[in-house]
């Protein structure tokens, strides 16, 4: 018995990766140590896939990818929200960096004027918003970055190796998709004309992969789908993850008992109670209290009372079950799904994945259902 634990199939990002790649590049998105399921786990399941480069949020994020190995000069890797601070320090060569502002660009150019020479020309992308009002460069300033960057790549600090934007709806019907892809479009004809010639623009992440496949550019950018996740609730990948929790205590509460904090959840009739050692601090969503279920024994059982920060309490009904036995909360036959997780919680299926806590033990497998002992390992 090992406490919570987060099975990941590699194999399942694999056929995930392949299928969202389609005839494109893959830029494999790990942030958020890999949504949740191990960054190096998913960085390595994507470079076998073929991936051509690994994205990330953050810069931090994209140096520890370098100093695990999970990045190198095969597969490098793209950041996207930094500070203009943050850029006007030395970084790793092998960070590309997606620049949204001219302040970015600024940041980054005093950095590399600092230290000539130092890992060589920096590879950028220029990130264009199309129309999500968050990262990104607004429209009206997009056709002065080209210029500067293009005097920086003059100047020889800097080449642009693509062109990046974001789709805030990947609904190919809608006015607002439309709308961003046309302004995708003109963004990349307006670094070409300011002289860029950037060999990778990258548009569609996972919802768009699936559903808009006009918006597959160069490459695509995709994490969730990885993941296993669908957007849009069809369920058109391969899951990935099963989480689970061994039964750790069991006993026979009366009818009238009271269940966990609080006073709302009374026992109507006498039952069998199980305890897993798995709360809301390992991510099981406290909003989803009165609403989760496990799979024990091969039978689905109800969450009992409020979901605790480390605990939870289910019940086992009229039988007890040995201590040690595994409850499943998702990813096994039978068992809920992830998406089941995120609807009780009144969230999205990224958000369950990501917030699984750092007690919650991962372990890599090739398959789920095979989990054989001989390719099992313990994820990074
Ligand atoms: C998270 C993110 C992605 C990946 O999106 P998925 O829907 O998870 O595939 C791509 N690009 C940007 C800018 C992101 O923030």
């Amino acid at each position: 018995m090992s406490g919570p634990t987060l099975t990941v199939a590699t194999e399942a990002i694999r056929a995930n990766a392949r299928r969202l790649r389609g005839q494109q590049e893959l830029i494999a998105v790990v942030k958020a140590d890999g949504f949740g399921l191990g960054a190096t786990t998913m960085a390595g399941a994507a470079r076998s896939a073929g991936a051509a480069l690994l994205g990330v949020a953050t810069l931090s994020e994209a140096v520890e990818l370098l100093a695990t190995g999970a990045a190198d000069a095969r597969v490098p890797v793209l950041a996207w929200l930094t500070d203009p601070d943050e850029l006007a320090a030395a970084l790793p060569a092998l960070v590309e960096l997606a620049l949204p502002s001219r302040a970015h660009l600024a940041a980054l150019l005093s950095a590399l004027r600092r230290a000539p020479g130092a890992g060589g020309v920096r590879r950028v992308h220029l990130f264009v918003d199309t129309g999500m009002s968050r990262d990104g460069c607004p429209p009206a300033d997009w056709p002065a970055l080209c210029a500067a960057a293009r005097s920086a790549e003059r100047a020889g600090l800097i080449t642009v190796v693509g062109v990046m934007g974001h789709l805030g709806c990947a609904d190919p019907g809608s006015v607002d998709h439309d709308l961003a892809k046309h302004r995708f479009a003109a963004a990349v004809a307006r670094a070409r004309r300011a002289g860029l010639r950037p060999r990778r623009c990258h548009l569609a992440a996972t919802a768009a992969c699936l559903d808009a496949p006009g918006t597959r550019h160069d490459a695509v950018r995709v994490g969730a789908g990885l993941a296993g996740i669908d957007p849009s609730g069809q369920e058109r990948l391969t899951p990935v993850a099963r989480l689970s929790a061994p039964v750790v205590q069991v006993r026979r509460a009366l009818a009238g008992a009271l269940v966990g904090y609080g006073t709302g959840t009374r026992l109507s009739a006498p039952t069998w109670l199980g305890l897993l050692p798995i709360g809301y601090a390992d991510g099981l969503p406290r909003t989803a209290s009165g609403r989760g279920e496990v799979v024990i024994a091969g039978r689905r059982r109800p969450l009992l009372g409020a979901i605790s920060m480390d605990q939870v309490v289910v019940d086992l009904g009229g039988a007890p079950v040995p201590v040690g036995t595994e409850a499943t909360v998702f990813g096994a036959p039978g068992a809920p799904t992830l998406r089941d997780w995120a609807d009780w919680a009144g969230t999205i299926e990224h958000d369950v994945l990501t917030g699984i806590g750092r007690r919650v033990r991962r372990v890599a497998v090739d398959h789920l259902a095979g989990d054989s002992p001989l390719s099992q390992q313990e994820a990074a």
